[in-house]
């Protein structure tokens, strides 16, 4: 298995160090650094569960997770990725399923208690293309509620799916 990340996290316009202007006002976004095929692992999310979500925390099932690469990965309502967990089956082969699987019972919880989230690429993505995701798959409620840039639509969390 390639262990060579294929992004990176950068902002998505040059600092260009202005007095006055600090890092913290730029937009931070993850770009691939190589081209990536459709159905390949771009990025697995790691960091700490936490109990209620941040601006910056991947809702999984109902917890939370504070990833410092998750987190820099912007919504797009059109995504190149989608967040899946990675487990291990009882025969040791690695298999990505859905992120809200509540799947009951004592072996499946032991295999599902500890999922590893990650970013997959559902569509072939080009170098220095931006990874993205569609919050609105993940949240129920965003912690921040935001305008999109596409259309202009509310990014508010399925809770809200079926509200205008
Ligand atoms: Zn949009």
């Amino acid at each position: 298995m390639a262990s060579d990340n294929k992004f990176m996290v950068r902002t998505r316009t040059p600092f260009l160090g202005f007095p006055g202007i600090s890092k913290d006002d730029f937009d931070y976004g993850v770009y691939a650094t190589e081209d990536i095929e459709i159905a390949e692992i771009v990025v697995r999310l790691s960091g700490n569960w936490i109990v209620e979500p941040s601006r910056t925390s991947i809702q999984i099932g109902e917890r939370h997770l504070e990833s410092s690469t998750g987190g820099y990965v912007n919504h797009h309502c059109d995504p190149n990725c989608v967040v899946l967990c990675n487990l291990v089956d009882l025969t040791l082969t690695e298999r990505l399923v859905p992120i809200d699987v509540k799947i009951k019972g004592s072996l499946t919880s032991m295999m599902i208690s500890n999922p590893k989230p990650v970013l997959v690429a559902i569509k072939p993505i080009l170098k220095d293309e931006e990874i993205t995701f569609d919050y609105n798959t993940t949240e129920s409620n965003l912690a921040n509620p935001f305008k999109c840039n596409c259309h202009g639509n509310w990014i508010r969390g399925k809770a809200h799916r079926f509200q205008e």
